[in-house]
């Protein structure tokens, strides 16, 4: 493969049960490269709007990067993306691991997926050549065994993806996963792959990247090489979870349903004691040396280290949101979550909202099978996420998610959701991150961490002691309890880069805070690409996807009204550091409005106008009747 690309896209036929290629001119792919921009601009031109999410109707799509299948940290992101049947609107989740370079290697970019299967099928794609197989046989298995299976069936270097049980129940927490570990969480994009039948895809490839500047690559390798400490760095010592001390002590531990800051437990839940009791080894992604994932045994739970282990987002949703501080049982709701293939975070919320319903007599064990649903109860918490994941007892009820469960249980449960966009809310609290608070209220998919950098990052890290975004223009640190219209355009700026990284592969854990900051991409980009590209270039890419997202949701009849927090976070921490602290209200709205003009959005219909659209060449993707 000469360059970035493949060169090809791989349309798969599910009602015909056909596959064609699809070759873009070059022009697609400089214009939307990869990821999200290109997922955002196939699901803008082909999907209808108004289609059921989980009907025939729905698209699905697949879209490695540029800068997967490059020997270099972090680069292994891929994008899947479908209309979302959890928000009704655009969703997207990216995930690393192995299987995107390899899809890549096997001699695609990408993956469309349209119809339904009238039976359970998977893909088995080897090489340019691709086969639906029957998958009645894979159907209702947990995902442990799909994966064994389908690697026994097909190629033992095989590289497998699957939605699970919870997907083929229709449950709209559930996601993708691939080779067991490795989730495009968020948006209930699984539930689309189920409903489509399609159980699986695995990918063999035997192709090699051959970059358009094999010494500039070369170089950017050595640089990582020589500049990168990884005995030195947190996030491969103790995962994501190196946080949790941190954030306890400054009062933004996510507990009890938010509604506290500070958790009793904290340490006991911290990835430096998982590292001292149940890790078994740190994980990794394709040709990544941060190794930042984990793997984790517990014996006595049945918990094995074939799922991995949780990740800091896991620990929240499960441990202090839930008021629990044993380890084992967050890693076992880590496996359950991984077998049955659903969202940790929007599961451990979903349980959480349902404790704080309980402690305020809402639910009672009448409602609950008899669980005893308490905050700090692990092992009713373990038993009703088995039930989410098979949909069985309130479990049925839960497995739509935290909003439209508290709207048919009614008595006052909508006080205990915590949503955007009907999405439940990850684990960092804009109170303690007041920049945060827009990329919960304006992520495309709903609430989402992953939108934006936090707060901490404008205020200054990087591996030469510069500020993590001097690059963009942003050398001045800015405090992280500030909303202020410096603020807000650090927030605009940093998103469009973090926007840019979900379309050329970079994850955001490895990106620009503290190993591969912006210039290294930069030149990993014009090396693997043979392109005369910068940064002016990049960012107009992730300007694109957000643009082509936003666009994609006002289509389908959001409107600025639904860019907001939920109520909780508007309120003041009542004890801790941050007593008396909220995100202010007025404040909020202040900077929204700000932020949605500088992105050049309609302030009555949020549309990007059609002079944004134009500016970014996709004015195709204007409102109907706005023209110029
Ligand atoms: S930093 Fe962690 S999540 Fe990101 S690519 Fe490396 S191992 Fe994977």
């Amino acid at each position: 493969m000469q360059g970035a690309f493949a060169g090809k896209y791989l349309r798969l036929n599910l009602s015909e049960g056909t596959t064609a290629v699809e070759e873009f001119p070059e022009e697609t792919y400089r214009t939307f490269m990869g990821g999200a921009a290109m997922a955002a601009s196939i699901l803008m031109r082909e999907l209808k709007p108004g289609v059921d999410p989980l009907g025939p109707e729905n698209m699905l799509v697949f879209a490695t990067c540029p800068l997967n299948g490059v020997p270099l940290s972090g680069m292994s992101r891929f994008t899947v993306a479908a209309k979302s049947p959890l928000t009704d609107g655009y969703g997207e989740g990216e995930a690393g691991g192995w299987w995107g370079p390899e899809l890549k290697f096997a001699g695609f970019d990408g993956i469309i997926v349209t119809g339904q299967s009238p039976r359970p099928v998977y893909l088995w794609i080897v090489d340019g050549k691709a086969e639906l197989r029957d998958a009645a046989h894979l159907w209702g298995k947990l995902s442990g065994e799909v994966q064994e299976l389908a690697t026994a069936e097909t190629d033992k270097r095989a590289r497998i993806l699957q939605c699970g049980i919870a997907a083929e129940r229709g449950n709209l927490m559930a996601n993708v996963v691939n080779e067991l570990k490795h989730f495009n969480g968020r948006s209930g994009l699984g539930a689309v792959m189920g409903s489509k039948k399609l159980r699986a895809i695995a990918v063999r490839g035997h192709d090699k990247l051959i970059p358009g500047d094999r010494d500039g690559l070369q170089a950017a390798v050595k640089w990582l090489r020589e500049h990168y400490n990884r005995d030195g760095d947190g996030l491969h010592k103790f995962g994501t979870s190196r946080g949790v001390m941190v954030l306890n002590a400054d009062g933004i531990l996510p507990t009890r349903n938010f509604q506290e800051g500070q958790f009793e437990h904290a340490k006991a839940i911290s990835g430096q004691t998982m590292a001292e009791t149940i890790l078994t080894h740190e994980g990794t992604c394709y040709a990544c040396a941060i190794a930042c994932k984990r793997d984790v045994d517990v014996p006595a739970r049945q918990v094995s280290s074939k799922y991995g282990g949780p990740e800091y987002e896991t620990i929240g949703s499960s441990g202090s949101v839930c008021g629990i501080g044993d380890l084992t049982a967050i890693a076992k709701f880590h496996q359950l979550c991984g077998e049955y293939v659903m969202d940790t975070i929007s599961v451990g919320m979903t349980i959480a909202f349902a404790m704080e319903c309980f402690e305020r007599g809402i639910l009672t064990t009448a409602d609950t099978d008899g669980l005893e649903l308490r905050f700090g109860n692990a092992e009713a918490m373990l038993v009703l996420a088995e039930r989410i994941g098979k949909r069985e007892g309130l479990g049925d009820l839960l497995a739509l998610g935290s909003e439209r469960a508290a709207a048919q249980i009614g008595r006052g449960a909508e006080q205990c959701v915590l949503t955007v966009k009907k999405q439940e809310i990850p684990m960092h609290d804009p109170r303690g991150k007041q920049g945060l608070s827009l990329a919960y209220a304006t992520a495309p998919a709903g609430a989402d961490h992953m939108r934006a950098p936090h707060d901490p990052l404008y205020e200054g890290i990087h591996p030469q002691g510069a500020h993590a975004f001097e690059p963009l223009g942003l050398a001045e640190p800015l405090k992280r309890l500030e909303l202020s219209p410096r603020k807000v355009r650090a927030f605009c700026y940093a998103s469009h880069w973090w926007a840019a990284c979900s379309c050329i592969g970079v994850c955001h854990l490895a990106s620009p805070a503290n190993v591969v900051g912006i210039t290294l991409v930069e030149n990993a980009m014009r090396a693997a690409t043979g392109w005369e590209t910068n940064l002016w270039e990049l960012i107009k890419v992730g300007e694109r996807s957000k643009a082509l997202a936003r666009a994609f949701n006002c289509r389908e009849g959001f409107t600025p009204k639904d860019d907001r927090l939920p109520k909780r976070l508007h309120e003041a921490f009542t004890s801790g550091p941050l007593k008396d602290v909220r995100v202010e209200p007025e404040t909020f709205q202040r900077a929204l409005r700000l932020y949605h003009q500088m992105e050049g959005w309609d302030p009555e219909t949020g549309w990007p106008t059609f002079a944004k659209l134009a500016e970014l060449g996709i004015e195709w993707a204007a409102k109907p009747g706005d023209t110029w």
